[in-house]
C-alpha cells in the first residue's frame, strides 16, 4: 500500500504537483487587528484547493474544501465566498490521502492524541483532513469588523458559538510544528463543515462516533506576504503565544 501511494505521489510530482503548504500573512499579523484582505479567493484557489482561514475585515470563519471557498458567517449560515473577496490570512494545499486511520467512539484531545503517536515526524507540518459522524461539534466564528479594529483576543471575547448534535461532515486543517509559532498555529488548528454545506465554523470541540482520518505530510512551505504600508508597522518582536491559546481554542 505504502509503495503504491509513493509512485502516485512521484507520478503527480512529474505534473508538477507539490506537498506545499502555501499561507497568506502570519498569525501574529491578524491576533494585532489586521483584518483587511491581502489576496483575492481566485487567487487564493491557484495555490490550494483545500484549506482554512478568514475573510477581509474578519468576516467568518472560511473552510476550503474540493476546491470551493466557504465562509460561515456570524448568522450561523455557511455561503460560498464571492470570487471577487479577499483574505487576511489563510492557508491551503492540494490535498492528497498520505497515510489514513479510524477510529470509533472519541473526542477531539483523544483523537489529536492518537495522531500524534502515529505520526512519524512531529517536526513538520500536515494537512489534516477528518470525515467523520459526531455526536457533539461546538463551533465558533468571527463577526464582520469596523475600522479601528480591535485586536483579535478582543474580537472574539463576543464570537458567536455553535453546538450541533448528530453531524456528519469534515475537518478541515492542520497540525503544525512549534517552530511556526508567530507565522501560523502550533498544533492543531481545524474547521468544521458539514454534510449538507449548511454548518461550519472554528472547531472548538467534537465527539466522534466514527472518525476516518487522512493526513499529507508537508515538504514545502511557501509564504505570500502583504504588500501593503500596515504590513511594515507591526510590532512583532510582541510575544503572543497567551492571546493565540485564548483566541483558537477557548
Ligand atoms: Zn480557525
Amino acid at each position: 500500500m505504502k509503495k503504491i501511494i509513493l509512485l502516485i505521489v512521484i507520478c503527480l510530482q512529474q505534473f508538477g504537483f507539490s506537498q506545499q503548504l502555501t499561507q497568506v500573512s502570519t498569525i501574529d499579523a491578524l491576533l494585532s487587528g489586521h483584518y483587511d484582505g491581502v489576496i483575492s479567493i481566485t487567487k487564493l484557489l491557484e495555490y490550494g484547493s483545500f484549506g482554512i482561514g478568514t475573510f477581509d475585515k474578519l468576516d467568518g470563519e472560511m473552510i476550503v474544501y474540493d476546491g470551493v471557498v466557504y465562509q460561515f458567517k456570524s448568522d450561523g449560515k455557511l455561503y460560498s465566498a464571492e470570487a471577487e473577496n479577499t483574505s487576511p490570512f489563510a492557508s491551503v494545499v492540494n490535498f492528497i490521502s498520505i497515510q489514513s486511520w479510524s477510529f470509533t467512539n472519541i473526542n477531539l484531545a483523544e483523537i489529536e492524541t492518537k495522531i500524534d503517536s502515529l505520526i512519524t515526524n512531529l517536526n513538520i507540518p500536515y494537512a489534516v483532513k477528518i470525515s467523520g459522524k459526531y455526536s457533539y461539534v461546538k463551533t465558533r466564528t468571527v463577526p464582520s469588523q469596523e475600522k479601528p479594529y480591535k485586536i483579535l483576543a478582543e474580537v472574539t471575547k463576543t464570537q458567536p458559538v455553535f453546538e450541533w448534535s448528530d453531524q456528519t461532515g469534515n475537518l478541515v486543517g492542520f497540525r503544525l510544528p512549534d517552530y511556526m509559532k508567530g507565522i501560523n498555529v502550533p498544533g492543531y488548528h481545524l474547521h468544521f463543515i458539514s454534510e449538507d454545506k449548511t454548518k461550519g465554523g472554528h472547531l472548538l470541540e467534537c465527539k466522534f462516533d466514527r472518525a476516518v482520518v487522512e493526513i499529507m505530510p508537508v515538504y514545502e512551505f511557501k509564504m505570500i506576504l502583504p504588500e501593503n504600508s500596515e504590513f511594515g508597522k507591526i510590532d512583532f518582536s510582541k510575544d503572543r503565544s497567551y492571546e493565540l491559546k485564548k483566541v483558537e481554542k477557548e
